[in-house]
């Protein structure tokens, strides 16, 4: 059952509208910006959402395990990956944007936990593009791949591509296909040895690109990426169909690779993780792809910033934010704001997180039942949000858009 306690007029009192603004009559031409956090907590199944600007909670919605969130694209769903339960649960943020042309119309709803749960054996890996959603199930022989636009409108209709076997592997969607990993054939506990296009018909387009080790996987532009011990597939689309290549490694690397991989947002890269002090930003169109930063400790988690494409947030086991200059290759600030929370231990043990909501950074501190805000512009800490229990999982919606009737004969009319 979807649980919120927000109210529309409180939601435009957030955003500092009059109400009743969403009916939009006696609106002028006026932007507004509205962000929001999910955040999950480490132990209880729950998912808090907060006004970003503010810090005021929109709502709390209980699901049925702790979850891993991922945003869509559109930023118009969070999918709460719920392994130990079984589950996918949708929300729908609150925040649409309808693109317009030469500007962008923001829609500001509340938050809504939605009907459709997908239910299976270990969800895990989750890919989104272009509005398609890959879900991977470690625990069965098929990914299920599904429109978000269906997923709002409550009538999700679920394709399969068969994986050969259960492994923990990813399925990355295109319209007519999706790119699967190839599961060990000696165990398939271990990891994949390759990645396959096969299609919603059954049949499998190309040959099998071998990517042994593979773990780890992300979009940039018009490339996604899967991380294998002797380099990356880079899949790229031809015509109707994908096609994959593999980028080797360069021999100047010291031995290693990446199993945790990011894509940039307004420029075309990749960085991944490449042991576990340092970090590799990787541009696929350079003849040199590959360049190393060392970190200083350990790396807990790592996030693109969408709005600044040339900064890298990477967090670190000393309890401090770094800003990576992805251009120069270097680490071009560094904030304090947690205790310690060293890599040794469970690797699934609470440890902080990262979003970008717009201008500002924001840290979950697990331990310490807070987020802490950071200004993307100055990188100095603005401000804390107490969250109760041990907030984790978290991602960001949101921007800047105009709210406003659209004059008939404006080319563009349309309804709210
Ligand atoms: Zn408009
Ligand atoms: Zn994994």
């Amino acid at each position: 059952m979807p649980r919120t306690s927000l109210s529309v007029p409180a939601l435009a009192l957030a955003l500092g509208l009059a109400g009743g603004a969403f009916a939009g009559n006696a609106l002028a031409d006026e932007s507004v910006t509205a962000w929001r956090l999910f955040v999950s907590d480490h132990e209880k199944p729950v998912v808090h959402v907060i006004d970003a600007l503010d810090g005021d909670r929109l709502g709390t919605f209980t699901v049925d395990g702790p979850a891993t969130l991922h945003r869509t694209g559109s930023g118009e769903t969070v999918f709460a990956v719920q392994g130990a339960a079984g589950k996918v649960s949708a929300i729908a943020t609150g925040i649409a944007f309808h693109d317009h042309g030469d500007h962008a119309d923001i829609d500001v709803d509340e938050p809504k936990l939605l009907d459709t749960v997908f239910s299976g054996q270990k969800p895990a890996h989750f890919v989104e593009r272009q509005g398609i959603v890959a879900q991977w199930f470690d625990g069965e022989k098929a990914a299920r791949v599904f429109s978000e636009k269906a997923v709002l409108d409550g009538k999700a209709e679920v394709r399969t591509v068969d994986v050969t076997a259960a492994h923990h592997g990813v399925a990355v969607p295109y319209d007519n296909h999706a790119v699967v990993t190839i599961p060990n054939p000696e165990d398939a506990s271990k990891r994949p040895v390759g990645a396959r296009i096969v299609g919603f018909d059954g049949k499998q387009a190309g040959g099998d690109a071998a990517c042994p080790g593979l773990h780890g996987s992300a979009g940039s532009g018009d490339i996604y990426a899967l991380a294998c011990g002797t380099g990356l597939l880079l899949i790229t689309r031809k015509g109707d169909a994908p096609e994959i290549r593999h980028l080797p490694y360069a021999k100047s690397l010291p031995e290693g690779s990446v199993s945790t991989l990011i894509g940039g947002k307004g420029l075309q890269y990749f960085v991944g993780n490449f042991g576990a002090d340092r970090i590799v930003l990787v541009d696929p169109s350079e003849a040199e792809a590959f360049r190393l930063v060392q970190l200083p400790t350990r790396r807990v988690h790592f996030v693109v910033d969408p709005v600044r494409p040339q900064y890298v947030y990477v967090f670190t086991e000393d309890g401090k934010l770094h800003r990576v200059d992805v251009v120069k290759g270097e680490i071009a600030g560094s904030l304090t704001l947690t205790g310690p929370y060293s890599m040794d231990g469970h690797w699934s043990d609470p440890r902080p997180r990262v979003a970008v909501a717009g201008d500002k950074v924001v840290v979950t501190d697990p331990l310490a039942g807070k987020l802490h805000v950071v200004d993307a512009g100055n990188f100095g800490k603005t401000g804390e949000i107490a969250v109760e229990g041990k907030p984790f999982n978290i991602v960001a919606v949101g921007g800047t858009g105009q709210v406003h009737d659209h004059a008939e004969g404006e080319g563009h009319a349309h309804a709210h």
